[in-house]
């Protein structure tokens, strides 16, 4: 558990309408959305955590999120998987 968001973006992928990404094989991603990550291969591969950032700020305002909660919420993402630095 704890585990079931998008690791790139940090949405939940219960809300995802595809109920997630698509590896290369076609088969359902349990680790990215269909936002982020499709046929194996990420949407913006050259995003940087803040591009990202500003990205999920923008389309959760679009969903009628103010800013600042967008802001708090992607606070949150230096911990997902593909912005983690080992
Ligand atoms: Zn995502």
């Amino acid at each position: 558990m704890g585990n079931n968001v998008c690791q790139s973006c940090g949405m939940p992928l219960s809300k995802d309408a595809k109920g997630g990404g698509t590896n290369a094989d076609g088969s359902r991603s349990t680790k990215y959305c269909s936002l982020c990550y499709e046929d194996g291969k990420f949407h913006q591969p050259d995003f940087t955590l803040e591009e990202m950032q500003e990205f999920c700020i923008e389309q959760l305002h679009k969903k009628g999120m103010p800013r600042f909660m967008g802001w708090l919420f992607t606070r949150g993402l230096p911990r997902l998987e593909r912005w983690k630095t080992a």
